[in-house]
């Protein structure tokens, strides 16, 4: 069963051979950071966890570059605005972002390097461009010319005859052709600049990726990944750069996640319809995110509504009520555990199941739906309201936990303690139903206390009550309640 992935350059689904066999190099777009991040700009991180750890799962050494841009117009005039060094705001926003990374349980980039420590390697990488004929430069910026790069287009199919049949009007007069961008341009007042041979300048946005990859994995690379609205004009420039430079194929596979949506939009800072990670982990809880985001495969679009929201926590609630049980039944039963074959032998099979999902280009959202399989057939062993709980139970639970911490590592999910994960869900759909925790504290304890008397009719007149709001009891031991979600 060999791993394939779905890739932009040919546009179809492909074998996934390394350039060197058990290494992968890895490089993913990463953000211009200037302010907090959205989740949308989270789908990439979060995918590409998934994939990096699926990959070194399956035996391969995986280099993962991911880049901060710290050089760029945005960057400068919002330091502008606030009187501080694009250094301090960059900065800033790196450790803002790393703290989210790091909520999220993320693991971390070999490399997260920042293209104001790569000047010198640009720099070297323009001369060198120029060089093999493939640059002009014009009153101090330097140009790449993609009529110079036979293979321009073949990532986003686009042709040079339609590029330039679609232009509009207000071409750069200075430029050979409307598509040819800008390698190296010439420092304004007011923005970071460095010597180079073409005078005091910064560099254009797309060198900056191909001078990265190039130090850090070196000519070519296995993978290279990005959001879809970077695949033209960003990972065609970059292309048409690496490889007129160092007349190497550059990326074997180009991988691109689809877009968050908020309602039919696309969440953008510049549509104003963006929430931060910050805001949501704040508001729901990172672990909702996670299993959102993975529910879906990764090049599908997807749209954040209330009704996904509470699909999820629902789901969530289900898989962390299921590992609740696990450890209370391990806890209780002091025993040796006893193997149930049958139950093992049905986690193995999805455990098949999983394998082929995710090696038919990473598909998550089957993965997911095994992984409920296994949530399902745990709780169908049906112990859960046996009072004394035996040694084939605690067998069970055990390699149900294990199963289940296999795939929570993989996708940083299912690792966080179960009652605690438990009570924060509650918490959120209280907050989202807009029910009075006061109100049905008042109700449940009035309610025990008719139970205590026997009043019976009483007691159920206040449990239909609370049904109405939502709320649903459990006369265990512990006489709790909890919102109702509906699966
Ligand atoms: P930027 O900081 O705008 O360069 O974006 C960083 C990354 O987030 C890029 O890979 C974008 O493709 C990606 N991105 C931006 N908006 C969204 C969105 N709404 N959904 C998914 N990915 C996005
Ligand atoms: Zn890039």
């Amino acid at each position: 069963m060999a791993q394939v992935i779905y890739n932009s350059l040919t546009a179809k689904k492909e074998k996934f051979v390394p350039l060197k066999e058990g290494e992968v190099k890895l490089y993913l777009c990463g953000p211009t950071v200037y302010d907090f991040l959205h989740i949308g700009n989270f789908r990439g991180a979060i995918t590409f966890n998934l994939i990096r750890n699926w990959l070194e799962f399956n035996n391969n050494k995986v280099t993962f570059v991911y880049n901060y841009t710290d050089v760029d117009d945005k960057i400068i005039n919002r330091a502008n605005e606030q009187g501080v060094s694009t250094k301090e705001l960059s900065e800033k926003y790196i450790k803002e972002f790393e703290k989210d990374f790091n909520t999220l349980g993320l693991k971390k980039h070999e490399h997260n390097p920042r293209v104001s420590d790569y000047i010198p390697q640009i720099i070297e990488m323009i001369k060198d461009i120029l060089k093999n004929g493939h640059g002009y430069i014009i009153g101090g910026e330097v140009y790449f010319s993609i009529e110079s790069f036979e293979n321009y287009g073949a990532l986003s199919k686009k042709k040079l005859d339609e590029l330039e049949a679609g232009q509009r009007a207000e071409v750069d007069v200075k430029k050979k052709n409307p598509f040819d961008f800008v390698l190296w341009k010439p420092a304004k007042p007011n923005e970071p600049s460095w010597d180079s041979p073409w005078g005091k300048g910064r560099p254009g946005w797309h060198i900056e990726c191909s001078a990265m990859v190039k130090s850090i994995l070196g000519e070519s690379i296995d993978i290279h990944g990005g959001g879809v609205d970077l695949l033209f004009p960003h990972h065609e420039n970059e292309i048409a750069q690496s490889e007129s430079c160092n007349c190497k194929k550059y990326a074997n596979f180009w991988v691109h996640n689809e877009f968050i949506n908020f309602g039919a939009e696309k969440m953008s800072k510049s549509l104003g319809n963006v929430i931060t990670c910050r805001n949501f982990m704040e508001k729901y809880n990172g672990e909702i995110l996670k299993y959102l985001f993975l529910s879906a495969h990764y090049r599908t679009q997807m749209s954040i509504t209330d009704d996904k929201l509470l699909q999820t926590i629902s789901a969530l609630s289900r898989i962390y009520s299921a590992l609740a049980l696990a450890d209370q039944t391990i806890n209780e039963v002091n025993e040796e555990a006893v193997l149930d074959n049958g139950f093992i032998k049905k986690l193995e099979s999805f455990d098949n199941k999983i394998k082929k999902a995710l090696n038919d280009d990473f598909n998550s959202a089957e993965m997911i739906s095994f992984i409920f399989e296994g949530v399902r057939t745990f709780n169908a062993l049906g112990f859960k309201n046996k009072k004394k709980k035996n040694a084939v139970h605690k067998g069970c639970s055990e390699a149900f936990k294990t199963w289940m911490n296999k795939y929570g590592k993989m996708c940083a999910l299912f690792v966080d303690d179960p009652n605690t994960m438990l009570s924060e869900l509650d918490q959120i759909l209280i907050q989202m139903r807009d029910i009075d925790k006061n109100k049905v504290e008042e109700l449940v304890k009035k309610r025990n206390e008719h139970r205590e008397n026997k009043a019976w009719e009483q007691a159920d007149i206040i449990r239909a009550e609370l049904e109405d709001m939502g709320i649903e009891l459990f006369d265990g031991n512990d006489k709790g309640w909890r919102v109702k979600v509906n699966e």
